[in-house]
């Protein structure tokens, strides 16, 4: 991949590469959805990606979303980072989504925020897949426990599955986990009717084209739109 150009050029390279994967996976045009991770980015950069069409963003910490957000308020935030207990109620005054609810406990916290500022947010739960590298997120078994949780809760709507495979394997093995996330999603709808979950947020960089074609509804891409970070 080339990522000499500019944001405006990526954001384009990008977009069409989404559009490629959708057709080849037989899914409707505009379909998934391009979250620009944006950690570390400054708000000019943002701005560029904005600009080129960009209207949805990921934001890893609430401290260093909150400039960007009040900076650029008409775009759509998303929370992709992991997200600590202190920092549920800026979260919920901030983010439209959190797309990283990896316990009960948050889920009950996010809606009882959301219910004080008089709104539902769209969650994710956030799957450990079982890579032994990475520790965030619910486990499968664990799974329906946590989206039982959330019945009954007014504040939040859980619309679906989250997960990181193992940072930096090659996209060909990054796939048995996006199906492994589907089927996960899969059986976790068929155990709970009441919930409708279309979501499915996986693929990065290195894998989105791959995650598509499994099922993504949602991708989140960093460094093929902004060029590579100083730090993950
Ligand atoms: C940084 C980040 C991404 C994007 O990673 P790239 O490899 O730069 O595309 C996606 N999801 C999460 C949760 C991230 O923290």
């Amino acid at each position: 991949m080339e990522y000499g150009a500019t944001v405006a050029e990526n954001v384009a390279r990008v977009f069409d590469r989404i559009a490629r994967a959708e057709r080849r996976a037989g899914r409707a045009p505009g379909s998934v959805k391009l979250v620009a991770a944006s950690k570390s980015q400054s708000l000019l950069m943002i701005k560029e990606a904005y600009a080129a069409g960009l209207t949805v963003f990921g934001e890893n910490y609430v401290q260093e979303a909150q400039e960007k957000i009040s900076g650029l308020p008409d775009a759509e935030w998303h929370m992709i980072g992991k997200l600590q207990g202190n920092k549920v109620r800026k979260a919920v005054s901030l983010f439209s989504w959190i797309q990283t609810v990896d316990s009960g406990k948050r889920l009950e916290e996010i809606s009882q925020c959301a219910v004080e500022a008089g709104k539902v947010v769209p969650v994710l739960l956030e799957v450990n897949l079982g890579a032994e590298e990475s520790k965030a997120g619910i486990s499968a078994n664990e799974l329906p426990a946590v989206a039982e949780v959330s019945e009954g809760l007014r504040g939040v709507k859980v619309s679906g599955l989250m997960a990181i495979p193992p940072y930096g394997i090659d996209p060909e093995e990054s796939r048995p986990y996006f199906v492994r996330l589907r089927n996960l999603r899969d059986a976790l709808a068929r155990r709970m009717p009441s919930l409708e979950l279309p979501e499915l947020s996986m693929g990065m960089s290195g894998d989105f084209e791959e995650a598509i074609e499994e099922g993504a509804t949602i991708v989140r891409v960093g460094t093929a739109i902004f060029g590579v970070r100083s730090w993950r």
